[in-house]
C-alpha cells in the first residue's frame, strides 16, 4: 500500500530540534517522527551542513523504502524566501541569507519545497487538519515563541513583505516590558511565551511566594515546565502566573479577530502540549474581549490536529507546489 501513495520527506527545522518523517499525500504519516537536535557551532550558528547530513540517512532509507519520492518540504523557524528555499533571517539558528534549500537541493538531487514553520503549520490545518473547510482562520504557537499565521479569503495570507500574522509582535507595554527577540521592547510575546512564564515563576520563587516552585526549581532556576506542574498542582503563584497568560492571549487574539472577523483560530506549540486545557480557558476568555455578538457565538478556539503541525506542512507544501494536490491556493504566498 505504501508504494502506491506519493511519499515526500518533510523536515521541521526548529530553534533547537529537528524533526523529520515520511508523509504521504493524504497527509499521512509512514513510521515514526525522528527527532534531533540542531547542531550548533561554538559561535551558536547553526550548522546547515550539519543538518543535512542528520538528513541523509533518513532520506535514503526513505527512498529505498518508498520509492522515488516527489520531493523534500522544510519547514524552518524564521523567515524564508518560499520562491528561492532561502533563509532569510532565522534569528534562533543564527542565519542570515543562508540559501537552505538549495543546499539540500544539491545534497540529495530532489525537488526541495522550503517555507517559514507558521506558514505550513496553517497549511496543514487547511489541507489535512480542523481547519479543512474554513475560509478565514489564524494559525497560532505558543512555545518559545508567540505568533502565527493568516488564513484568509480561503488563502494563505502573507501580506506585502511576507511578514503577516506577526500577531506576537504588536506591543503591550514598552514602558515595563521586556526586551523583545525582534529588537522592540514590550511586545506581547514577552509576556506570554515560555522565557516569560518562567521568568515570571521565578519571580514568584525569589520573593518567597510560592515555595511549591522554589523546590520544582533545578539549581535555583524555574523552568516553564516547573510552573506548569506547580499550576497543575493548584500553586497559587502559578495559577496567577498562567491566568495572566490566558487574559494576555484573550485580549491578543481578540484583537486579531475585532480586526480580521476570523472563524476560527488553531493553536499549538510546546505550551499548549504541554498544557492543553489553555484552549478551553482562552476560548472562554476570549469572549469578553471580542466586539460582536457573532463572533462571541460563532469563533472557535480550537488546538491542533497533529504532534507537529508545521512537519505535516512542509509536506502538504510539497504535494501542493508539485501540482500532486490541487488547491485554489497561489503558491508560494
Ligand atoms: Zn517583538
Amino acid at each position: 500500500m505504501n508504494q502506491q501513495k506519493s511519499c515526500c520527506v518533510a523536515a521541521d527545522i526548529g530553534g533547537t530540534k529537528i524533526d523529520l518523517g515520511v508523509i504521504d499525500s493524504e497527509g499521512n504519516l509512514h513510521g515514526q517522527i525522528i527527532k534531533a537536535p540542531v547542531p550548533f557551532d561554538i559561535r551558536r550558528i547553526a550548522q546547515p551542513e550539519g543538518i543535512i547530513e542528520i538528513m541523509r540517512p533518513f532520506v535514503e532509507k526513505a527512498a529505498q523504502q518508498f520509492g522515488t519520492l516527489v520531493g523534500i518540504g522544510l519547514s524552518v523557524c524564521g523567515n524564508i524566501d518560499a520562491e528561492t528555499g532561502e533563509a532569510v533571517l532565522v534569528p534562533n539558528l543564527h542565519w542570515r541569507y543562508v540559501p537552505f534549500g538549495e543546499m539540500v537541493h544539491q545534497a540529495f538531487g530532489l525537488p526541495v519545497y522550503a517555507a517559514t514553520d507558521v506558514r505550513d503549520a496553517a497549511l496543514a490545518e487547511h489541507l489535512w487538519g480542523v481547519a479543512k473547510g474554513t475560509r478565514y482562520f489564524a494559525w497560532c504557537t505558543i512555545g518559545t515563541g508567540y505568533g502565527g499565521y493568516l488564513y484568509l479569503e480561503d488563502k494563505l495570507y502573507g501580506g506585502y513583505h511576507g511578514f503577516a500574522g506577526n500577531f506576537g509582535h504588536i506591543t503591550y507595554d514598552e514602558i515595563h516590558g521586556y526586551p523583545c527577540g525582534c529588537g522592540k521592547r514590550g511586545c506581547f510575546e514577552t509576556f506570554v511565551a515560555g522565557p516569560a512564564i518562567a521568568r515570571a515563576g521565578q519571580a514568584a520563587a525569589d520573593a518567597g511566594h510560592s515555595p511549591l516552585l522554589a523546590q520544582l526549581s533545578q539549581d535555583g532556576r524555574v523552568t516553564t515546565h516547573a510552573v506548569f506542574q506547580a499550576y497543575s498542582q493548584g500553586d497559587p503563584a502559578a495559577v496567577e502566573i498562567i491566568q495572566r497568560v490566558v487574559r494576555l492571549v484573550s485580549i491578543n487574539l481578540s484583537g486579531v479577530v475585532n480586526l480580521l472577523d476570523l472563524e476560527m483560530i488553531v493553536m499549538g506549540g510546546g505550551i499548549i502540549q504541554v498544557c492543553p486545557e489553555l484552549v478551553e480557558l482562552i476560548s472562554a476568555h476570549i469572549r469578553d474581549y471580542l466586539m460582536t455578538a457573532e463572533a462571541k457565538r460563532d469563533l472557535r478556539i480550537v488546538k491542533e490536529s497533529f504532534a507537529n503541525a508545521a512537519l505535516f506542512g512542509a509536506a502538504a507544501d510539497v504535494f501542493l507546489r508539485s501540482g500532486i494536490l490541487v488547491s485554489n491556493q497561489k503558491f508560494p504566498d
